[in-house]
């Protein structure tokens, strides 16, 4: 079965600061992170063409390391339900390892300080209008998704930051949970869009492939790095 993997983004353009009516920050460059300096590969083939710019920016973090909310199994549930939820969390262990090689990542229970959180539940249903009959098609499940949400720091300074959620449908084998979760959170690092190549863990689905991350993949996110954003910097009020 082709499992499609989905992004969707919101912004509020405009926001007050202290009752005041703020301006975005500028567009500008943060420093590569080292990890991505240090990356060097044979091939410079990207796709980087393929990637959407926001409203804010390319979609990058700015403090390292990046911390990282794993949903923790409820008390109640049963001996067999736990096993499956560990298990889950295994998969979701194995997907931030095999980012952190290249932009730094740490585990934290610290919900209230955390960048990206992974959660273990159905992602919404999708709704898509066919555009041959102009009525929609019937919605149907994604394997996770990926959503960014934008606020501002509540202690100056100031600035625009973003978190992303990821929805990780348990019902799939391990290794695909593993390929979806590894997939989602190169979005959640950066990747907003897809690759057109099979071989790269952005590709936009997965069939028969079990795909990991390819030097594409880096080479990619290492462009989207070098791209400005307003994300991460002071606003003036
Ligand atoms: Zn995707």
């Amino acid at each position: 079965m082709l499992t499609f993997l989905t992004i969707i983004f919101t912004l509020n353009i405009s926001f007050f600061v202290n009752g005041k009516e703020s301006n975005l920050p500028p567009l500008k460059i943060h420093p590569l992170p080292v990890s991505l300096q240090q990356w060097t590969s044979e091939t410079q083939e990207n796709y980087f063409s393929e990637i959407q710019p926001h409203l804010a920016g390319y979609l990058i973090w700015s403090s390292f390391p990046v911390r990282v909310y794993v949903q923790s199994p409820d008390e109640d549930l049963s001996p067999a339900g736990l096993t499956q939820f560990q298990q889950w969390q295994k998969a979701v262990r194995i997907a931030i390892e095999s980012w952190n090689p290249y932009l730094p990542l740490i585990e934290t229970d610290d919900s209230d300080n955390a960048d990206i959180f992974i959660y273990r539940r159905h992602p919404p249903l999708k709704l898509e209008i066919n555009p041959e009959t102009g009525l929609f098609n019937r919605p149907r499940a994604t394997a996770a998704t990926t959503t960014v949400n934008f606020y501002l720091t509540p202690t100056p300074p100031v600035q625009l930051r973003h978190r992303m959620s990821i929805e990780v449908n348990p019902h799939q084998t391990f290794d695909y949970l593993v390929t979806n979760i590894t997939h989602e959170l190169g979005h959640a690092l950066g990747i907003w869009g897809h690759s057109l190549d099979t071989n790269d863990v952005m590709y936009h689905s997965h069939s028969r492939e079990i795909p990991s991350i390819s030097p594409q993949d880096i080479n990619t996110l290492k462009k989207i790095y070098q791209q400005p954003t307003r994300l991460g910097w002071n606003i003036d009020t």
